[in-house]
């Protein structure tokens, strides 16, 4: 009991087929997680359609 399991950082958590963009409802393939720790999911559409806008205010796209 003395090894210590690291928590996974968002990225390597894969989304689940029951994720659904935030904008569109179609199947999740990114998520974007805010500095604030809010987290939206985007299919790969919007992913792509935010991504610029999305850098531009500190989200981290995985
Ligand atoms: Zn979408």
């Amino acid at each position: 009991m003395n090894a210590t399991v690291p928590v996974a950082p968002d990225s390597t958590v894969e989304l689940k087929a029951t994720d659904r963009c935030d904008r569109c409802g179609a199947r999740a393939t990114t998520r974007a997680t805010m500095a604030s720790g809010l987290e939206l999911l985007f299919c790969g559409h919007h992913a792509r359609e935010y991504e610029a806008a999305l850098k531009d205010q500190e989200f981290a796209l995985s």
